[in-house]
């Protein structure tokens, strides 16, 4: 067993250079894509694509934040079973694998957050020193995709949703909903513009850039917000929280309250963290849409603070 960590230990903090590496590598997809926009605007993009870009973001990112992870694998909050199975789906169109995969994968790298067995630490398992901590980095981000996706048996990490014939269902029909992820965005342009042309453009927009830039926010989550960040809680890990991406990941890159705190239906805990998707659970919670929701009590936070 890992001691738990108080403070953060000297070879952890990372150089200038790391820090510039690690953010160039997230935020050049972001940078290529706001540069399309102005290259090709009136062109190749227009205000419909956008706006179906926009719409398609909104949803799918929802589908992972509070759907995937804060509902299905944290159980954080109850709802109807009609809006569980709509998370569902709309996660599965974010196109980052099958409900219960994913599901089966998070719930073990919490298991063994940052220890041998986590499926996408970019600490356990690499050698100190650059080289050590850039491979890791690319491990947590993408390479775990091609090494350990699926490896967490579902028997043992998600019973509960293998209990659900809905949530079966779902995951299996997986290949339908990533179609559904690109057809919805062309029959919206195609109807919206009136050609073919206008559909195909707004599935290009609303379609793979859509996907393409949820993914790499997604697995900064697993890597960016494992290696550099702010953290104020004891936990046994390395998770930070990144304040930066939390307006485009919704919330997610509060990641070190969230392993400090797993069930919570939160991960902004202060009233300047940003958590877009814990404002729509509230306003679901207001709704009476959801119910029994997770947060932790002022008193318990403080219980587990760092000192200084
Ligand atoms: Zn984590
Ligand atoms: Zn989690």
């Amino acid at each position: 067993m890992t001691a738990i960590i108080t403070e953060i230990p000297a070879e952890l903090h990372m150089t200038r250079g790391q820090k510039i590496t690690n953010l160039v590598g997230v935020t050049l997809p972001f940078v290529g894509f706001v540069a399309s926009i102005f290259l090709f605007w009136g062109s190749y993009v227009t205000w419909r694509d956008l706006i179906i870009f926009a719409v398609g973001y909104a949803l799918t990112t929802l589908g992972i934040s509070i759907g995937f992870h804060r509902l299905f694998t944290h159980r954080s909050y109850e709802t109807y079973r009609a809006i569980r199975y709509g998370l569902a789906v709309l996660g599965s169109m974010a196109v980052q694998g099958p409900v219960i995969r994913w599901v089966s994968d998070h719930r073990k790298h919490h298991n063994f957050a940052d220890r041998e067995g986590d499926p996408h630490s970019p600490h356990a398992g690499f050698a100190p020193g650059l080289r050590g901590k850039l491979a890791g980095l690319w491990h947590a981000h993408v390479g775990w995709l091609f090494r350990n996706v699926g490896r967490a048996e579902w028997t043992k990490y998600a019973k509960d949703l293998l209990a659900d014939r809905g949530m079966v269902f779902i995951s299996r029909w997986f290949p339908a909903w990533v179609a559904a992820s690109l057809v919805l965005p062309f029959v919206a342009g195609w109807i919206w513009g009136g050609t073919l042309d206008a559909g195909l453009q707004a599935m290009f927009w609303g379609g793979l850039i859509r996907i393409f830039l949820l993914h790499h926010i997604t697995w900064s989550v697993n890597s960016v917000c494992h290696f550099v960040g702010s953290r104020r809680f004891q936990v046994k890990d390395e998770s930070r929280n990144v304040w930066w991406l939390s307006w485009i990941s919704f919330g997610e890159s509060w990641h070190h309250n969230h392993h400090a705190f797993p069930s919570s239906a939160f991960h902004g805990l202060k009233p300047w963290e940003l958590d877009i998707g814990g404002l729509v659970i509230r306003l679901l919670r207001r709704l009476g849409l959801v119910w029994k929701v997770n947060t932790p009590s002022v008193d318990m936070q403080r219980r587990r603070q760092l000192a200084g």
